[in-house]
């Protein structure tokens, strides 16, 4: 929690049974249109992080690049992009994960960054963890240290949270819905 979090809760819009029957989509678009929103948010991130050492941002594909770039400005870090499969061009280490129906992949560029960095991973929302959780893997596969996994909405009754602290990760959320 933050104290701008129930404010930037407020302009996220649900969409019941999106993209499919029974999901409630948390959409932040509104949360991005909105200028003083989405600065608060911006300033959420910079005042959690601005004084720990951050070598850099690795932002999951594709909102997490949203939020990941302007906090890597703002901190002075780099941005590493964790992008879905078969998108990165180089030498890439991959990340495959169980999805509700089937399996997912996230991959990294082999040369993100340098062993020992200190990297904190960000997405939009953690539902059930398996996303954030294979990016963190990531990192640590790669010799990185992760400082934090951080979104801007946390789940917490898909159990994602959880399962990601479980694994010896601290999770930040800025809000949550139930
Ligand atoms: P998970 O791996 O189950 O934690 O899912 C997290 C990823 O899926 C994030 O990159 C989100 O963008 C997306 N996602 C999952 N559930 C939702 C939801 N209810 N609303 C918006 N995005 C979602």
């Amino acid at each position: 929690m933050t104290p701008y979090s129930d404010y930037i809760k407020s302009v996220i819009r649900t969409v019941r049974d999106w993209p499919q029957p029974g999901v409630n989509f948390r959409d932040i678009t509104p949360l991005m249109q909105q200028k003083a929103a989405f600065r608060k948010l911006i300033d959420s991130f910079v005042h959690r992080y601005q004084e720990v050492q951050i070598d850099a941002i690795a932002a999951i594909d594709a909102r997490g690049f949203i939020v990941g770039a302007p906090l890597a400005y703002e901190l002075g870090a780099s941005f590493v992009p964790v992008r879905k499969k078969g998108k990165l061009p180089f030498k890439t280490l991959s990340e495959t994960y169980k999805l509700e129906y089937g399996e997912a992949t996230v991959e990294l560029h082999a040369d993100a960054f340098n062993p020992g960095n200190r990297i904190l991973v960000i997405d939009d929302l953690i539902a059930t963890g398996g996303t954030m959780l294979a990016a963190a893997n990531l990192i640590k596969r790669l010799g990185g240290e992760v400082v934090e996994c951080a979104a801007i909405i946390d789940l917490p009754e898909l159990g994602g949270s959880a399962a990601i602290e479980h694994a010896g990760f601290s999770v930040f959320s800025v809000c949550e819905f139930s």
